[in-house]
């Protein structure tokens, strides 16, 4: 007997006639004589109207009362599904996230696990109960209800799986696991049978939305085998995510798009001990998040420092860089927007040669200009203009995949 759990998004639990069929979904590992513990999301677009709903009445409600809010779609999504099994004579009980207790920190709306008491859990289980958990929520050490940021059920099954040492997660979602590019750009990408832990961080921080970030960093941690997999497609095999991925041996597993970036460039800083650090710490007091970094080695007594960041933080980046011209003391200041981040990922991008060669043949055959270029052991990003973006993703994974 092993113990899987199952997560199910908000458009799989969206209609009484879809938790039909994750019933299914969980009748099915319950056949197989696993015990099932199942998180699941609110149902569809819930938590984005209680947001808009919030919004009629408060601008800047208490963060404590926010989640209060938000953390209610899931509530009516755990006792209706409870209720469904129920009626086809399978046993369930659902649990809040304070009920079981899974107890966070008290950074409303994006609060971290703490521990998970798994007794009420497991006894539920012993009793031969299907477990059914309200994702997304918690319970600080006062009491109060916390959320773990959006997306954040799926951070709730794998540290659901990884506190109860579940044989798997099975993460159920509307597509049928993680390709190698948007089906909005690509229309036929390519399905992965498996993508490492690694790979899966750089994929879902890149615009690649299957997973919630934080939910890959605790599989990885805790060595959880994540299958991603379609609830609507039958016998859907999905997508492993786990330690290595030496199951396919492809050079580059996805190609990924990141919109709405600027490059700042500091021109001419003194090339002098200190001043890069200076620069970075101011940006880091006004909490502006730096991404790409890149700085030149000038032979001379000046250096160029190039970063990035969203194009909702450059007016504030400039204000701050602006205000503080004299401190800074570089020559010029200048920046460029509507820019776009494409990256290829892969674990097979450090030891194959010629990765990024084919990556920037790609773009030069398509007269795409790169402004930036940065790598990592498994990722190659450039930017480009924002309108060539598209036109870059579909020239670089027609480069791999064909
Ligand atoms: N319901 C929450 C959200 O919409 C959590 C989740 O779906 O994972 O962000
Ligand atoms: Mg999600």
């Amino acid at each position: 007997m092993g113990l899987i759990v199952q997560k199910f998004g908000g458009s799989s639990v969206a209609t009484t006639e879809k938790l039909k069929l994750v019933a299914e979904h969980i009748k099915k590992e319950l056949d197989l004589k696993n015990q099932v513990v199942v998180v699941v999301s609110a149902q569809g677009k819930t938590t984005d109207r209680l947001i808009a709903e919030e919004k009629e009445i408060a601008k800047n409600p208490s963060p404590r009362e926010h989640d209060v809010l938000v953390s209610t779609g899931e509530q009516i999504t755990i006792a209706k599904l409870s209720m469904a099994l129920e009626q086809q004579g399978i046993k369930a009980i659902s649990l809040t996230g304070w009920q079981i207790p899974i107890v966070t920190n008290s950074n409303y709306s994006n609060s971290r696990i703490r521990y998970i008491h798994n007794e009420t859990i497991t006894e539920y289980l012993r009793a031969g109960n299907v477990v059914i958990v309200a994702g997304f929520q918690g319970v600080d050490e006062n009491g109060n209800i916390t959320t773990l940021g959006r997306g954040g059920s799926d951070t709730t099954a794998v540290a659901l799986s990884a506190s109860l040492g579940a044989d798997r997660c099975d993460i159920y979602t509307d597509v049928d696991g993680v390709f190698s590019a948007d089906p909005r750009i690509i229309p036929e990408p390519r399905k992965m049978d498996a993508v490492s832990y690694d790979e899966m961080l750089e994929l879902s921080s890149m615009g690649a939305k299957v997973l919630h970030n934080r939910c890959v960093e605790i599989g990885k941690k805790y060595d959880v085998p994540i299958y991603v997999k379609s609830t609507f497609e039958k016998n859907s095999i999905g997508s492993l995510v786990t330690k290595d991925n030496n199951l396919e041996d492809l050079v580059i597993n996805g190609v990924t798009k990141d919109d709405y970036i600027s490059r700042i460039t500091v021109v001419g800083l003194e090339n002098k001990i200190g001043r890069t650090y200076s620069l970075f710490k101011l940006l880091s007091e006004h909490s502006i998040n730096v991404d790409i970094i890149v700085q030149s080695f000038g032979e001379h007594i000046t250096k160029d420092l190039a970063f990035t960041v969203k194009m909702g933080d450059l007016p504030k980046t400039l204000e701050v860089l602006e205000n503080h011209k004299e401190e800074i003391n570089a020559k010029e200041i200048l920046h460029c927007e509507n820019l776009s981040k494409v990256s290829i990922i892969g674990v097979g991008i450090a030891n194959k040669p010629g990765v990024a060669a084919d990556m920037f043949e790609a773009l030069y055959e398509n007269n795409i200009n790169m402004h930036m270029v940065t790598t990592s052991e498994i990722k190659i990003s450039v930017l480009v203009d924002a309108n060539k973006a598209d036109l870059a993703v579909k020239a670089i994974h027609e480069k791999f995949f064909k």
